[in-house]
């Protein structure tokens, strides 16, 4: 009889130990993911395995809907993970959990919100309801549903679903503090154009890819005429509103591959890969026209009438191959240039500043 007490033992030992190495094997693999997409992707899945589950489902805390915007960008498919689900009212997680960290288990029918499950796919009968939550902020929470009625009982240990439920936590909190940044240094908060920063990468990259395929490229520097009065005669808020909508009318004339940033104020910056001068003016020309005949209605009822200056710089490539690079502050210059002579004839228009050739680079090797 102690034999096979032992022999029970024994196997119960080396069943935990087995468990828990697959449980370790989880956590360094969610430790070592970097995007919120792969996060989701991969609890997803693995979770499914190393927990023998039935269902489950993901549900996240989307308060300001920029999970759904990150996931999005990223190609995350919510159609092929429709148990993925993102609550933008984030107040439902406090109010069927509370702030414990305690895992909820038992009778689906008693215990699961009908928020936390899809609709149209059938419930499980039990399940653990693991809380994503960081000091006292809900990330959102896992369900593991079973069709088996005694799986998830009330009273049974759950030092894994509470391990993993923290681990994954903090690898949430972490994933996202992550993305914020790395979104916040690409776009410009206010306008939600480039900033700054990731225009002159961009335009660099451009540059030497001219260089390479002989195309031409045109820089456009954008100014608002008298926008000081803007903020003068409406105040900062409205002015904010109307750079908002003239990044919105500069985007509206752009195509995917072209660069648009807030170079600094109430100036914006464009790079048109491949386009010669005259594409150049054309393209300049129809931003401009746009903002002209697109007033902005204000909540108050007043319209206001916004226009832009213009100038246009193009850079030209005449041997692809061996032409040396051209330093972005000259292709800017030449736009900042055209653009104060396009203020000084009278605003709303366009102005060139012309071409600059590539200097060849057989020629100033020699010299
Ligand atoms: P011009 O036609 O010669 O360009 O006249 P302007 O009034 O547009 O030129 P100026 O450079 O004198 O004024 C730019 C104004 O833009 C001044 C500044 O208060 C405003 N500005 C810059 N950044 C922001 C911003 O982020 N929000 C708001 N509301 N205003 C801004
Ligand atoms: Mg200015
Ligand atoms: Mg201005």
């Amino acid at each position: 009889m102690l034999q096979s007490h032992l022999d029970g033992m024994i196997l119960r030992v080396k069943k935990n130990e087995e468990m828990f190495k697959r449980f370790q094997e989880l956590d360094m693999r969610l430790l070592s993911l970097n995007s919120l997409r792969e996060l989701v992707e991969h609890i997803y899945t693995d979770a499914q395995l190393v927990f023998n589950l039935e269902s489950l489902s993901l549900v996240l805390a989307d308060e300001k809907s920029e999970i759904k915007q990150f996931l999005t960008e990223d190609g995350f498919r919510f159609d092929e993970y429709q148990s993925v689900i993102v609550l933008s009212q984030t107040a439902v997680f406090k109010d069927k959990l509370g702030l414990s960290q305690r895992i909820v288990l038992g009778d689906a029918e008693k215990v699961l919100p009908k928020e936390f499950w899809p609709d149209n796919t059938s419930r499980p009968k039990t399940v653990a309801i693991i809380p994503l939550l960081r000091r006292g902020v809900y990330l959102g929470c896992m369900v593991f549903g079973s069709d088996e009625v005694d799986r998830f009982q009330a009273e049974m240990a759950t030092y894994f679903l509470d391990r993993l439920g923290k681990v994954l936590s903090v690898c949430m909190e972490n994933t996202l503090n992550y993305e914020q940044l790395r979104r916040n240094s690409l776009f410009d908060t206010l306008t939600g154009v480039n900033n700054r920063r990731f225009f002159e990468q961009r335009m660099d990259e451009e540059i030497l890819r001219s260089l390479r395929t002989g195309d031409s490229l045109s820089c456009l520097f954008i100014d608002i005429d008298f926008f000081k009065k803007v903020n003068d005669n409406y105040g900062h808020q409205v002015g904010d509103i109307a750079l908002r909508h003239v990044a919105e009318q500069l985007r509206s004339q752009l195509r995917s591959n072209d660069i648009l940033a807030r170079y600094g104020g109430e100036e914006f910056i464009v790079v048109l890969p491949t386009a010669s001068e005259k594409k150049g003016i054309e393209v300049a020309d129809r931003m401009r026209e746009a903002i002209a005949k697109t007033p902005l209605s204000l909540t108050s009822g007043e319209v206001l009438n916004l226009t832009v200056s213009m100038g246009v710089s193009t850079f030209v490539v005449n041997e692809p191959g061996v032409s040396k690079a051209l330093g972005r502050s000259v292709l800017i210059e030449v736009a900042d240039k055209a653009l104060y002579a396009a203020k000084k004839s009278g605003r709303n228009c366009v102005v060139s500043g012309g071409e600059l050739v590539a200097i060849s680079g057989a020629k100033s090797q020699s010299s």
